[in-house]
């Protein structure tokens, strides 16, 4: 055997192994037994899978009296001993893919946990700081109401109109309230400004699509299903007047470049062209939720940075809506002033969660830092009882996925680079430096 073909041999079998390190048989054990966890729990929780669209196979047969709550925590944290045996490596994906195992498995334990106690004694005691490391894999920061109070007052002196705070938001708010039979034009022309926007920057799978519906008494304001294949059906909670710069955040958050970007990349680059069969399933209460609800929200401002946005509203959204595009500055200057308030939110959660104030106090207290109405406050309080500590995902988790794409690019060809991959990689908070 010449030199040169006993060379190609090795690179061959060197290839061979590095394909077989991706696709282990360790990994693909765990993997099946993940999702299949997940679909357990899934039995116990009807919100907790968000989405689906592995093999049937692992979903049939599957009753929820063969998977106690006991045996789901067990069977994780075996898991978790097994994910930590796998070899460690030197490629980077494998690493992330560990980690995001391990994290991903710790939080559905302890979720499994909590239901248990929740099954034993519903009013079994939570503590918020715990709920957020548990399950998203960071602790958000703690601000005191005072710090609040000083926003709304300088809100109070800032905002021109006549009568009090509350009144004057009315009015403004009146000037950019989407007209019910004008909604789903406007949110049809956000929807494709923001995936023209998106799609400028990075690809997507060419038969992407989604669907949007209107629907009521809701927790949330919006939603998205994720149904693989690349499709998502988008819902719309039209309880509550919608103002417009909402049809931007919706259209951006629910869709482009957030949370049908974010399954439609997670599907093509790792379940399809990697097989990774972990990441055709996704729990809802789980690091992973941090990422994307913070790229969502992060997304709305690389859609459209700086002026962009209020361009847009004045020159396509209003006029459709039939509203004076003149607000639209008035109104951003505004909701500017009002985002220093966004972590009240999170304080009011904390104080509920932990059992310190009641749920008429938590009304009271979301509404007056939210500068909403009872019944739209009492809307957020049944988010939180649902949901519990994930509001941290949406105001913290923004700033954490602003801060890392941040921190490595200078321009924005690098920021969407990096924004890019983030959507495509099986990252969670802790995992974001590495
Ligand atoms: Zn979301």
């Amino acid at each position: 055997m010449k030199l040169k073909n006993k060379c190609t041999l090795i690179g061959l079998l060197m290839l061979a192994l590095q394909v077989n390190a991706e696709s282990t048989p360790e990994f693909y054990d765990i993997s099946e037994n993940y999702v299949q966890l997940v679909l357990a729990v899934g039995l116990h929780d009807p919100v907790y899978v968000d989405a689906y669209y592995g093999p049937e196979t692992l979903k049939e047969g599957l009753k929820k009296q063969d998977w106690p709550l006991a045996k789901i925590s067990e069977q994780g944290k075996l898991l978790i001993k097994t994910v930590k045996s796998v070899p460690s490596s030197t490629d980077k994906d494998i690493q992330l893919r560990k980690h995001y195992l391990i994290k991903q498995l710790g939080a559905l334990v302890f979720h499994a946990e909590q239901l248990a106690k929740k099954a034993n004694n519903p009013n079994y005691e939570r503590n918020f700081n715990q709920e957020a490391v548990a399950l998203y894999d960071t602790l958000p920061p703690t601000y005191d109401y005072s710090y609040f109070d000083q926003v709304l007052a300088n809100l109070d002196t800032g905002l021109e109109g006549e009568g009090d705070l509350l009144t004057r938001i009315d009015a403004l708010q009146k000037k950019v309230q989407i007209p019910k039979e004008k909604l789903d034009i406007v949110f049809k022309a956000a929807m494709q400004g923001c995936r023209e926007k998106t799609l400028k920057k990075m690809s997507l799978p060419e038969n992407e699509s989604f669907t949007i519906e209107y629907v009521n008494d809701k927790a949330w304001s919006g939603y998205n299903w994720y149904q693989g294949n690349s499709i998502s059906l988008i819902q719309i909670n039209t309880d509550f007047p919608i103002y417009i710069p909402r049809a931007v955040d919706l259209g951006c958050h629910e869709g482009y470049p957030g949370h049908h970007t974010y399954n439609a990349r997670l599907e093509s680059e790792l379940v399809n062209k990697k097989g990774w069969l972990e990441l055709s399933v996704y729990p809802l209460f789980s690091p992973q939720s941090l990422i994307a609800e913070g790229s969502a929200n992060y997304g709305i401002a690389m859609a459209f940075p700086g002026n962009k946005r209020i361009e847009f509203e004045r020159n396509k959204l209003m006029p459709l809506a039939g509203l004076d595009p003149k607000y639209a500055q008035k109104y951003q200057d505004y909701l500017d002033l009002r985002a220093k308030l966004s972590y009240a939110g999170n304080e009011v959660a904390r104080d509920y969660i932990n059992g310190s104030i009641t749920r008429e106090q938590a009304i009271e207290l979301q509404a007056k830092y939210a500068l909403v109405d009872a019944a739209k406050a009492e809307q957020r309080i049944r988010f939180v009882e649902k949901y519990g500590a994930y509001v941290i995902n949406y105001n913290w988790g923004k700033d954490l996925v602003k801060d890392y794409v941040e921190a490595n690019a200078q321009t924005e060809k690098e920021r969407w680079a990096i924004f890019t991959d983030l959507l495509s990689s099986p990252r969670v908070p802790s995992s974001l430096s590495w």
